[in-house]
């Protein structure tokens, strides 16, 4: 649920965001195709009153119910948890209710802090992250997650982020924090995580970076499939997006396992995130082509196989 200034820019999104979804869905080796739901607010109204957000979450849950199945909608950006008890009301086809697999954003923080230690052990040789300098750029459901880990692993953290009542986050956590996301990116830190909107990397921004790796949970952080080879001429490791940030979708297609849903289960397969990752970074290096052009190779074979690994 985002603000878009024309239908037009929603639509962008929404079909860039499922086309995310369908490579995250091949290369984590799932079962499951692409698709996403984006229910777009007007700018001249930001903020619904609770009953034209309930009305708006019905409606989209009538939307999602004609699809009869083959779209499983969840929560993301701008929706919580109550809002999917509210679509359940009128759909069956959603996940990540507190009666499944729950809320997906921690688990996302889990598959994004396995990928980050990856790329911290290509770039400096040990996944250990004590001394390890992060910028967390976006501290929402994910981003505060991860924040947490990251802090739990001996990390040393900068939070950025535009809503101010995140400076508390920061401050429990002994975190440098900012409210300029924008000088939080070009930091000088190990790794930068971008845990908010996507887009943020684009030539302008790269050539600010002074991070040595990027690995955050925001679907497309590249504003296009091309600024993965400037991050790569910079001598940056970017681990794409929808590896790193696949840890949610990974937790609710365990509800749909024969055995049903099981924290325990869920957990060792965030682990495979890591193993992915291994797998393309290692393609890329020995092809020569970047991270983003292994593991669009690596998704479009499986799609092509039409099976999960
Ligand atoms: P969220 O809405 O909970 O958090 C987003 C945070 O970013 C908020 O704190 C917001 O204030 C902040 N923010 C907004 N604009 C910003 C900017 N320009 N700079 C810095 N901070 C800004 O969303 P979330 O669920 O944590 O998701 C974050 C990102 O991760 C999104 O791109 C989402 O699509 C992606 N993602 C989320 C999940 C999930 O499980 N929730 C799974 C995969 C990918």
């Amino acid at each position: 649920m985002w603000t878009y200034e024309h239908s037009n820019l929603a639509l962008r999104d929404v079909l860039r965001l499922s086309r995310a979804m369908t490579f995250k869905a091949a290369v984590a080796g799932l079962p499951l195709g692409g698709g996403k739901g984006v229910i777009m607010l007007d700018p001249s109204e930001p903020v619904l009153s609770p009953a034209r957000r309930e009305a708006v979450l019905l409606d989209f849950a009538d939307a999602v119910e004609a699809l009869g199945g083959a779209y499983q909608t969840a929560e993301d950006v701008g929706t919580s948890e109550p809002d999917m008890r509210v679509i359940a009301e009128r759909t069956s086809h959603v996940c990540g209710l507190a009666s499944g697999s729950g809320d997906p954003s921690p688990w996302t923080a889990i598959g994004c802090e396995v990928a980050l230690r990856v790329a911290v052990e290509r770039v400096f040789g040990s996944p250990d992250l004590h001394g390890r300098s992060v910028a967390v750029v976006g501290a929402g459901h994910v981003g505060g997650a991860l924040a947490e880990l990251l802090a739990e692993g001996g990390a040393d953290l900068l939070i950025a982020d535009v809503d101010p009542s995140k400076r508390a986050l920061a401050e429990r956590l002994g975190a440098r924090w900012s409210d300029d996301p924008a000088t939080a990116l070009a930091a000088d830190v190990d790794v930068v995580a971008p845990c908010a909107l996507g887009g943020v990397l684009d030539a302008e921004t790269v050539a600010q970076l002074r991070c040595r790796a990027i690995v955050g949970a925001a679907n497309n952080q590249l504003l296009s499939d091309d600024v993965a080879d400037a991050i790569a001429a910079r001598g940056i490791l970017w681990a794409p997006d929808f590896v790193c940030n696949a840890g949610g979708i990974i937790n609710i297609s365990v509800e749909f396992e024969p055995r049903g849903y099981s924290p325990e289960r869920a957990r060792v397969r965030m682990d495979a995130i890591g193993d992915t990752l291994r797998t393309i970074l290692d393609a890329a290096e020995a092809e020569g082509v970047t991270p983003l052009a292994a593991a669009l190779t690596l998704g479009r074979d499986r799609i092509a196989a039409g099976q999960p690994a």
